[in-house]
């Protein structure tokens, strides 16, 4: 298995990821799209809304504004349960999520459920050192509310405090009669987003896995109660049917079910399916049924009415509902993993990464062989570039100029010869995979390449 340096290390020399504002000595946990890394997270995210939204009948989307008013922190829960347990190492004040503590140090102990009283004492008697520091001399557990405080207006008082959201779902259930009403949809349906949410949280870095804000999808499908084991499995299969399309390793996924004790506050049944990292298996998508209980409370605590009435009896209730979240920034980890190639290659190795070529940054990249040919190419590039995405790449020897398009997962390599010009009119055509090479009239390419990119 790739290991986690390599990958971070593409990542930075070939302009996926960047460490946030670097230059002033990063921000931890922060991370920055480069040039390719945008191109690759919105490949998947554009493929995501794809699959889920634009080619069902039953999803439609929202874009809704990250500040909501405090109240619905509150009737969602939020403000009172999502918490994080923690402690502080009396000697160099590292903070240190307590479960995390404790599961790191002692084997096979699950601490979900445990009260902070017990977390102290396994902490106490244990003598669990500071990963840090290696002294044993920690606070009592605290708790702290994983939402990103903020305020309104230059002059802050308590009164104005707003918080980024912490999860996408709750303007989805806010904005349930607004859809309802303006789409005409009939129950099963769900509603999609895509965006940015927050938790200020004690992470342990591992690159993009977890970050402080973050990148979502996820819908939330709307449902009779008595339907909900139906789609809650038919959802799953959805899902999984997903990590084909993305291009996310199979061999290396599983579904975990949580267990009673580890539900949230909101869900009766939930489902991960984990991703094997190099740092052990991790969440990388969540199933939730989280029942009636977001809608039921903003339906109490606004005094709106957000009941359904069934066309066909007349009959009106509160929708339940499954609850499919997708992280994005998660499933660009879990892609660049699962891309990560290494070959022999006549005695040399050659990094590839082999992404669905519906993802890769470039499909396709236009190499004349020597500057010479570079106008020549140039007007080979012009008649690709607004139908494919393209880069033009002239510096180097052309088998540097291979390695480096094998690096970051372009298809198709385009190089143009003297023969190009003065014989034939053709181009060479290299396969990323196989790096057999095609020769294809100029006049034929734009043809040859829907062929070999449709069905990607
Ligand atoms: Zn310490």
């Amino acid at each position: 298995m790739v290991t986690m340096e390599k990958v971070v290390s593409l990542c930075k020399r070939r302009g996926f990821v960047f460490q946030g504002s670097e230059i002033y000595g990063g921000l931890a946990n922060t991370w920055d799209y480069g040039p390719l890394g945008v191109e690759l997270k919105n490949n998947i995210q554009q493929a995501w809304w794809k699959f889920f939204v634009k080619d069902r009948a039953d999803v439609v989307g929202l874009d809704a504004a990250v500040l909501m008013n405090p109240k619905v922190w509150e009737a969602s829960g939020h403000v009172a349960n999502f918490n994080d347990a923690q402690v502080d190492c009396l000697q160099c004040k590292s903070r240190f999520r307590a479960d995390h503590l404790i599961e790191d140090t002692l084997e096979n102990v699950k601490v979900e459920g445990l009260s902070l009283t017990d977390l102290d004492k396994l902490i106490e008697q244990n003598k669990i050192k500071c990963p840090k520091c290696g002294q044993a001399k920690f606070t009592k557990t605290r708790v702290f509310n994983l939402l990103f405080k903020t305020n309104i207006g230059p002059l802050a008082a308590d009164s104005d405090d707003v918080f980024l959201r912490g999860e996408l779902a709750q303007s989805m259930f806010t904005n349930f009669k607004n859809v309802l009403n303006t789409s005409r949809k009939k129950l099963p349906f769900g509603i999609a987003q895509v965006g940015k949410a927050f938790r200020n949280e004690i992470t342990p870095g591992n690159f993009i896995f977890r970050t402080l804000e973050f990148d979502l999808m996820e819908f939330e499908y709307f449902i009779p109660e008595n339907e909900w084991e139906k789609h809650f499995d038919y959802w799953m299969t959805e899902m999984e049917k997903w990590l084909d399309t993305a291009g996310i390793d199979r061999s290396r996924t599983r579904i975990r079910q949580h267990s009673e004790d580890e539900l949230s506050h909101y869900s009766k049944k939930t489902a991960d399916i984990e991703f094997e990292t190099p740092f052990g298996w991790k969440e990388l998508y969540g199933l939730a049924y989280r029942t009636d209980f977001d809608l039921k409370n903003h339906m109490e605590k606004s005094g709106v009415d957000l009941t359904y009435m069934d066309p066909h009896t007349n009959e009106k209730f509160i929708p339940h509902v499954i609850e499919p979240t997708f992280g994005l920034s998660r499933s660009v980890l879990m892609v660049l993993l699962s891309a990560y190639h290494e070959e022999e290659v006549d005695g040399e190795t050659r990094v590839v990464m082999k992404f669905k070529k519906n993802m890769a940054p470039y499909q396709i990249a236009v190499l004349p062989l020597v500057n010479k040919l570079n106008d020549a190419a140039t007007e080979v590039w012009e008649k690709l570039r607004t139908s494919y995405s393209t880069d033009f790449d002239s510096s180097g020897s052309i088998g540097k100029r291979y390695r480096r398009h094998d690096e970051i997962g372009t298809p198709y390599c385009i190089t143009l010869d003297y023969e190009t010009i003065e014989k034939d009119q053709a181009v060479t055509v290299r396969d990323r995979d196989t790096m057999k090479q095609d020769r294809i009239k100029i006049t034929q390419l734009d043809k040859y390449l829907k062929e070999k990119l449709s069905g990607a």
